[in-house]
């Protein structure tokens, strides 16, 4: 691959990754647009029957929900549903991620002021540490940690109360999780893509929220240009409104939609810049695969986390890349597809 295509492939990643930092501030300062109930979040429908369920259930023995392990790929709810679980259960809610408790101290500081009942919620809970880990284990179990104080000869266990909580752990990696902390979630639920009529709902209520008006087929044009993921159809949801801002339009129609969605660079198919690069490298370069994700990784100069958590679950979705024990391939729907681009 030229260093320039390697360049540009770089510089779309970064713009994702800013995107979706601009998308979490922007969250932040509008904070209405995340719904808060599960009568507000569509899709997910047998994770949210189940739930339901489940928090029924806890309200009604006056007992902490059990712990919950949430997993899929970013953007697809897995905060949201956390905030919701808390929310229906009328319990305080407290949000962390796996890099930001860096010591067994960290996690002994968050747990032991919480309420009863509180929901702790720890985002990227697979990037926890062994040591956070292991203290994390008798606070799920026995609602107790054991804390390590003093150094050498002076050093002593001490073991402190922690009031009855729930943890909702999220991850895009399962497979990352030690089985010992997976087999401390009674309740694993996983997310899914989310199909067009779900979006399209999400898309409905995004647009009544930020005051733009959407036709029926401006949303089914952005719902499927969208990833299967609510957080990229917000994302582009802002853009195509910027565009029908700057033309004068009243009411976002099909026409702008497309306009604005091809020039963000995502095709008729759903796909990017990036998809479209990954596929065409596995073709040019690999005659189709296997190849690895290493391997992958490196000729696309891409981050292999990204690759892993962000581009290819989708491609997998869509039955355009197959997972096999000696690497990655090209299906026939990507090969029809690729030939069509050309
Ligand atoms: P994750 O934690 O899985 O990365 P988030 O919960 O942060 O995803 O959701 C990303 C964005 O998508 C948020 O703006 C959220 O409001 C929106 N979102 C996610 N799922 C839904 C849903 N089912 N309905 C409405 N909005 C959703």
């Amino acid at each position: 691959m030229d260093s320039s295509n390697s360049k540009n492939v770089k510089i779309e990643r970064l713009s994702i990754a800013q995107e979706l930092i601009e998308d979490q501030q922007l969250q932040e300062k509008q904070p209405s647009i995340r719904p808060g109930s599960f009568k507000d979040y569509p899709g997910q429908e047998d994770v949210k029957k189940n739930l339901e369920v489940y928090v029924g259930a806890s309200r009604k023995r006056e007992r902490p929900l059990d712990h919950v392990i949430l997993h899929g790929a970013p953007g697809l709810g897995k905060t949201t549903l956390a905030n919701i679980i808390a929310n229906e259960l009328c319990v305080p809610f407290i949000a962390t991620s796996g890099p930001a408790i860096d010591k067994p101290g960290d996690l002994a500081g968050i747990l032991t002021g919480i309420e009863p009942g509180t929901l702790v919620f720890i985002d990227e809970i697979h990037r926890l540490s062994i040591k956070v880990e292991e203290v994390l284990y008798s606070a799920m179990e026995d609602f107790a940690i054991d804390i390590i104080i003093g150094q050498g000869a002076s050093a002593r266990s001490v073991r402190m109360d922690v009031a009855p909580f729930t943890l909702v752990g999220a991850t895009t990696r399962l497979s990352l999780l030690s089985r010992p902390l997976l087999g401390r979630f009674g309740i694993q639920e996983r997310l899914e893509f989310y199909d067009a009529n779900a979006l399209k709902q999400i898309l409905f209520r995004s647009a009544k929220i930020l005051g733009f008006q959407l036709s029926d087929e401006a949303s089914h044009e952005i719902a499927t240009r969208s990833r299967g993921t609510p957080r990229l159809a917000n994302r582009l949801l802002r853009r195509v409104a910027d565009f029908a801002d700057m033309e004068g339009l009243v009411e976002i129609d099909r026409k702008v939609a497309d306009l604005a969605l091809t020039r963000q660079g995502i095709d008729s198919a759903g796909l990017d810049r990036v998809d479209r690069r990954i596929l065409q490298i596995m073709q040019e370069q690999y005659e189709g695969g296997p190849v690895g994700i290493d391997t992958l990784a490196v000729t696309l100069n891409e981050d292999r986390d990204t690759l892993e958590d962000v581009y290819e679950p989708y491609l997998v979705y869509r039955g355009y890349i197959a997972r096999t024990p000696r690497g990655r391939v090209l299906t026939n729907s990507a090969i029809a597809y690729l030939r069509s681009t050309n």
